[in-house]
């Protein structure tokens, strides 16, 4: 398989290696999918195979050019990131003096490779300004210059950006191969792949940052809390509530909070020991799914979506976990 830097998206690679070995790399592409899946990884393995002294093709690993690709050195490989802005309200923008250099890059011929690559990654940062610039710069590149804009939300780029450049989508990677992987590279126990993968949404990278005993303690904490939620009292709801309001990652808190919800409803069909995410605790997880939360657990794990949901629309923390805890007592 081509690109074996990139795990999976094995349609997206076999397409493009087969491009860059006959010549035909689209002037402008626009790889877009979730975070963490290696769009970015791909768009700078097929940059520095359009570079490479024995391509086009896969870079060689080898030959000088690739040397100085890798360091990110070489002269016509050019990468664009966002940076923070600084002060109230910082976000991540790409600005308009930095596409600005690009654009140049982009309108100028190699300096020594056969082809010039620009890739800028999380496109979508990129302020209205800095989008118009780069557009009058895709109206008639150089044959030898080639664009590649990384984004998990293409939606947020102009129109007629999107309309030039052609679309490669990416999906999440699936659980199997994530598991896998993680097993092989992180020497991983079935057991912990399984759970990574499963929470990961199927992004590498938020499988490989994830903390495990970080997530235990929450996982525990949930538990506990699972184990007495039904029909608990204002007070204990309160302290759960609190609890879970102000925890360091409250997206990591409704993640365990969802994953033994998960397993207490496979555990009631019927489901046992290492086929739950959460098999260490299997037996608490079947003593839950046997009590009055049993029954509720899949409507529940809904439930733990919509505070996601709204938590990411800036929904107040405190009244969000309200609403979930007052449906955990029932
Ligand atoms: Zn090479």
């Amino acid at each position: 398989m081509p690109f074996p830097s990139v795990l999976g998206h094995d349609r997206v690679k076999g397409l493009l290696a087969r491009a860059l070995g006959q010549g035909r790399l689209p002037p402008a592409l626009l790889l877009s999918g979730p975070e963490g899946v290696g769009k970015r990884t791909l768009a700078l393995a097929v940059a520095r195979g359009l570079l490479c002294e024995k391509g086009p093709g896969e870079p060689c690993g080898q030959c000088r050019t690739c040397d100085r690709t890798a360091r990110a050195i070489h002269p016509d490989l050019i990468v664009v990131i966002p940076e923070t802005a600084t002060g109230f309200l910082a976000r991540e923008t790409i600005k308009i003096e930095h596409v600005r250099d690009a654009v140049r890059e982009i309108a100028g011929l190699p300096f020594e490779a056969r082809a010039r690559a620009i890739v800028i990654d999380d496109a979508h940062a990129m302020t209205e300004q800095a989008m118009n610039a780069l557009l009058k710069s895709l109206e008639e590149p150089p044959a030898t210059s080639h664009l590649m804009l990384v984004t998990a939300s293409p939606q947020a780029l102009l129109p007629t950006i999107r309309s030039r450049c052609q679309t490669l989508r990416f999906g999440p990677l699936p659980s199997a191969l994530l598991e896998s992987h993680l097993q092989e590279r992180l020497a991983l126990s079935a057991a912990d792949a399984r759970l990574r993968a499963a929470l990961s949404g199927g992004s590498l990278g938020a499988a490989l940052a994830f903390e495990a005993d970080g997530y235990r303690a929450l996982r525990d904490q949930a538990l506990a809390m699972l184990e007495k939620a039904a029909g608990a009292g204002a007070v204990h709801r309160l302290q759960w509530s609190e609890q879970l309001a102000e925890a360091e990652d409250p997206f990591l808190a409704l993640t365990a909070v969802r994953s033994l919800l998960r397993d207490v409803a496979a555990a009631r069909a019927g489901a046992a020991g290492e086929s739950l995410l959460n098999a260490d605790v299997a037996a608490r997880v079947a003593a839950v799914a046997a009590g009055p939360l049993g029954a509720r657990a899949v409507a529940l794990v809904d439930t733990v979506e919509e505070v996601r949901t709204n938590l990411r629309a800036n929904a107040s923390r405190p009244m969000s976990m309200d609403v979930l805890i007052d449906a955990l007592a029932g």
